[in-house]
């Protein structure tokens, strides 16, 4: 099989460009392979993720999924972010975490655990790898101290607010952006004295005579860090500059992306954005947004859409990893239930496909039936990770027949190890859907319908008919010869 070189699209320079890993390795040692280093902004605990930001782990997931495909040693860290992001991304507004736990009557740290572990859960459920380490923001003080420090003479000046990053001071800011004027984001709010509408804070002073739950001493007055200082610390220490790809959701190509990179370049001390390796990543990635149209996504909303949700509601939570892996990461995708219940099906004619492999063991894929296949899924992913033809690739392959299941097996996992929708580990009862409010238990179900078979064995078709139309008053559909085999439908 030919080796098709992995392209991204670089949003610094808005290209598809090759992937050339800053730490390319020695060719020929296996001691010392190619690495990838990537950087994924995590998410800020202080409430459920929606099913939005979880797109966003799932497009990361799929990247170190397919540079640890392609050979590369892949260090990814993601981090959590506990103290210090607004509620707006520029500088306005309140600190997210103090607000919750203000409104929770809880400790920061009692919510940053929490929320954690909520989010924790969902990257389980979506079978998103661990990456190589979570950073908490709070455990890197120091190290954004000494970042500030190196940077404060320079870039920086003080307010009575905070120590502000002044963007005139660093060429090209808000390339990544291409802000259209020069007096940046509309959405800035003015803070009285920063010198140009885009400075940011890097460190936020505690106002007198308050006490944040979370704060340090600093040389400029006990305080927080800002959001963005947070970023290029632990990514510069964790990855070193400059690393090779820093992920986000497109709203971070705006303002905080735009400001990690002015820090970034401040810090490396060099010569403006000419020099990739200046903004701290050679590449910089977004994943497009998820929306919906009734405004559920917003977690101000009452039931906002978590995945937790979609779980209650009866799907399994691999519906939804099947449905971002539909949509090329680049493109807005629309969330609705009709949308995930297609994607759910999809996922389930995968698994039966492959109930007869389960126990197969697997041996070399490469074998000419499968050729084509391969071809085209290396192609597609290696193509800006290309999901939604992968996904056809893989159900061309699925579709083979009069093979040897070793190799078939072996060439599905192999792109499993890419897609990562657990076909081994799914059986088509775990998919069924079946809501939490449910007033009926599947064993109940299964009890009825074989009472029903019974029945319909011994010609007894009144019986059969009435536990029919008992079980449809318990919203349960009977779907007699179903060619999917759900046998059942809770409605
Ligand atoms: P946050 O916890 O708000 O910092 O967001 C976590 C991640 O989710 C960030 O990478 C955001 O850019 C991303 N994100 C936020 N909203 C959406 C959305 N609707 N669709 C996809 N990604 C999103
Ligand atoms: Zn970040």
């Amino acid at each position: 099989m030919t080796t098709v070189p992995l392209k991204l699209f670089n949003s610094l320079t808005r290209k598809l460009e090759e992937f050339q890993p800053v730490h390319p390795g020695v060719p020929g040692d296996p001691a010392q392979p190619p690495e990838a280093r990537v950087y994924t902004c995590g998410p800020t605990v202080y409430n459920y993720p929606h099913i939005g930001n979880m797109r966003a782990y799932v497009f990361a997931d799929v990247l170190g999924r397919t540079l640890s495909w392609k050979g590369y040693k892949l260090t990814h860290v993601i981090n959590i972010t506990d103290v210090g992001h607004l509620t707006d991304d520029a500088d306005a507004g309140e600190d997210k975490m103090e607000k919750m736990a203000a409104e929770k009557a809880q400790s920061i740290w009692d919510i940053a655990k929490h929320y954690t572990e909520a989010y924790w859960a969902d990257v389980k459920a979506l079978n998103i790898r661990q990456p190589a380490q979570w950073s908490v923001a709070t455990d890197y003080i120091e190290e954004m101290l000494d970042f500030a420090k190196q940077i404060a003479l320079k870039h920086c000046y003080e307010l009575d607010s905070g120590l502000y990053f002044d963007v005139s001071t660093v060429e090209d800011y808000g390339r990544l952006a291409r802000a259209v004027t020069d007096e940046g984001e509309g959405r800035i709010e003015a803070v009285e004295g920063k010198r140009n509408a885009a400075d940011f804070a890097i460190w936020r002073k505690t106002p007198p005579g308050e006490k944040r739950q979370m704060e340090w001493d600093s040389p400029w007055g006990r305080g927080a860090p800002g959001w963005h200082l947070e970023c290029s610390v632990m990514g510069g220490k964790l990855l070193g500059f400059p690393f090779d790809i820093h992920t986000g959701g497109i709203d971070h190509r705006e303002i905080h992306h735009p400001n990690e990179i002015a820090q970034n370049q401040a810090f490396c001390c060099t010569d403006g954005l000419g020099v990739a390796e200046n903004s701290g990543a050679r590449i910089w990635m977004h994943n497009n947004f998820l929306v919906e149209r009734s405004g559920k996504m917003s977690k101000s909303a009452g039931e906002f859409l978590r995945l937790q949700l979609l779980i209650d509601k009866g799907y399994h939570p691999l519906a939804y990893r099947m449905m971002c892996l539909q949509a090329h990461y680049r493109s807005e995708l629309e969330f609705s239930w009709e949308g995930l219940g297609a994607a759910l099906t999809r996922l389930k004619r995968m698994v039966m496909a492959v109930e007869p492999l389960r126990d197969a063991e697997a041996s070399d894929p490469s074998h000419p039936k499968f050729a084509p296949m391969r071809e085209k899924f290396a192609a597609a992913i290696s193509d800006d990770l290309g999901t939604p033809i992968a996904l056809t690739a893989l159900e061309e392959a699925l579709a083979v027949k009069k093979v040897d299941a070793g190799i078939k097996r072996a060439v599905i996992d192999d792109m499993e190890a890419v897609l990562g929708l657990n076909l081994f580990g799914l059986t088509r009862v775990d998919l069924r859907i079946r809501p939490k409010d449910a007033q009926i238990t599947e064993a109940e179900i299964e009890d009825a319908l074989a009472r029903r078979k019974a029945a319909r064995a011994e010609k007894d078709f009144a019986t059969s008919d009435s536990i029919r139309d008992e079980l449809t008053t318990m919203g349960v559909e009977v779907m007699d010869g179903d060619p999917l085999g759900w046998e059942w439908k809770l409605g």
